[in-house]
């Protein structure tokens, strides 16, 4: 049965015309902020601005002269300006990576501060890219990618000098050597590990939160296909065979720069061994056995914006847990 479209995952639903033949005119980002039909997507601290209420939550786009205060030349010092491409009303789309400086935090620690448009609250990718709209989920995706990128790389890897963004914010270029750098994005595998009855493999890494349990996941290294990593991640984590990898599909996890391969993976044996180096538990799940689980609490699964949810839901026939 389908349950998932591997075509429509949470963060990689839209599309978006990236124009990146546009990235090269450093005309780009100036003419682009003259322009009324530009819209911007904030980021600040890894946090997207959205707008949340009886409507639905939604990413905030305001226009440049909604926000005079985040002008070229006004913006706090170590704003980044990316143009992402060109949406879907013909306006361009730019991200303003806004520095985490302005010191005010609310309650729960989030910044707050004199940057912030009216009526916006500050919200991870991880909580809300599933409620967003195609477009607002790909461009919260890119930018929250972007802003995590140029955060971890002010420093050339070649000689040490300081980088600074160039080319619309997509390199940075050393500020010493001229060499030019460009956004990582890191594969790693994500399998549904299914044993011959049919039971799903759920494992629960030491430094989650109690009682989370979800597939096991690793990144690619080098040297290795999809299916090699799938293969290797399995036998090291829980000492399993495995047989048949079928690829499902992918979507971007930029926490910071991981790109998911979501794949079922059969495993020839149903003896776990844990390595506990990662993992704190390692258990198979009939059908019944995760639905009562979930039911009672004993067991939380990845939040709804992950492959790891389309995955089990997938191997479950369906729906499973709280709708959030
Ligand atoms: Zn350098």
């Amino acid at each position: 049965m389908t349950v998932v479209d591997w075509t429509r995952l949470p963060l990689a639903r839209g599309t978006v015309d990236r124009a990146a033949h546009r990235r090269a005119d450093p005309r780009t980002l100036v003419d682009g902020w003259a322009d009324s039909s530009t819209r911007l997507v904030l980021v600040r601290d890894g946090r997207l601005a959205v707008h949340a209420d009886d409507a639905g939550t939604r990413l905030a786009t305001p226009a440049p002269q909604d926000v005079p205060h985040l002008a070229p030349g006004r913006a706090p010092d170590g704003t980044v300006r990316v143009f992402l491409g060109v949406g879907a009303d013909g306006g361009a789309v730019h991200a303003l990576v806004l520095p985490d400086t302005a010191g005010d935090v609310d309650i729960e620690g989030v910044p707050t501060g004199p940057a912030d448009p009216p009526g916006v609250i500050w919200s991870t990718l991880r909580d809300v890219g599933h409620l967003l709209d195609d477009e607002g989920a790909l461009l919260g995706a890119t930018a929250v990618g972007l802003a995590a990128w140029h955060e971890r790389h002010p420093r050339c890897p070649r000689c040490g000098a300081r980088t600074e963004p160039a080319t619309s914010g997509w390199t940075r270029r050393c500020t010493a050597d001229g060499s030019e750098h460009y956004p990582r994005t890191d594969p790693a595998v994500i399998m549904a590990v299914v044993d011959d009855d049919d039971r799903l493999l759920l494992g629960h890494a030491t430094h989650w939160p109690a009682r989370r349990f979800s597939t096991l996941a690793g990144f690619v290294e080098p040297g290795e296909s999809v299916e090699a990593a799938v293969r290797r991640e399995v036998q090291e984590e829980v000492g399993l065979p495995v047989g048949e990898v079928t690829y499902q599909g992918s979507q971007p996890w930029p926490f910071p720069a991981s790109l998911m391969l979501a794949c079922t993976a059969r495993a020839t044996a149903t003896r776990i061994t844990v390595d506990h180096d990662e993992l704190a538990d390692a258990r198979w799940f009939t059908r019944d056995e995760l639905a009562a689980a979930v039911d009672a609490g004993d067991v939380l699964l990845p939040m709804r914006t992950s492959v790891a949810r389309a995955l089990i839901e997938q191997w479950f026939g369906g729906p499973l847990g709280p709708s959030d």
